[in-house]
């Protein structure tokens, strides 16, 4: 079985299909381990929330971002990761950012100079909120770039 899956691997990446990763494990800033699970019906990309019995949990709406490069769906997995591995009193849109883009940088995620364009292009692009606490795209955009200038 092990060697049908590397051969359907293989297949996809000659066929240029592009091989969609799970999601990095995400762990709250508690220790607790955060499940991801696919939403459809999201109005957004992605929520990070606490059920009712404690339980940490992030949806993610597949329609967003299965369109998406891989290294932009990984920016939005370890964005809303962000939010429960963050400690409550340093929680914010504007540091679930950071964490994220240094996070996918140290492990490199994203390492490649068009990797980088391609995220900051893409969040340029995205408009601000005051309700949510989002910047508007291009003020994101640079502080991701300085997030990932920094050490
Ligand atoms: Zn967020």
């Amino acid at each position: 079985m092990k060697i049908l899956k590397l051969i359907v691997t293989l297949i996809a990446i000659f066929a240029g299909v592009e091989v969609i990763a799970a999601p990095l494990p995400c762990k709250a800033f508690n220790g607790q381990p955060v499940p991801y699970y696919a939403n459809p019906n999201l109005s957004n990309v992605g929520v990070a929330h606490m059920t009712r019995n404690g339980q940490r949990i992030i949806q993610i709406n597949p329609n967003v971002v299965g369109p998406l490069p891989e290294y932009v769906r990984q920016f939005w997995y370890a964005h809303e990761c962000a939010h429960h591995a963050l400690h409550p009193a340093q929680n914010s849109e504007v540091a679930a950012d950071c964490y994220a883009i240094k996070n996918l940088r140290n492990i490199g995620v994203i390492r490649f100079r068009n990797q980088v364009s391609g995220l900051l292009n893409y969040i340029s692009t995205l408009p601000g909120s005051v309700q949510t606490g989002h910047l508007p795209g291009p003020a994101r955009a640079n502080n991701l770039y300085a997030c990932f200038s920094a050490p």
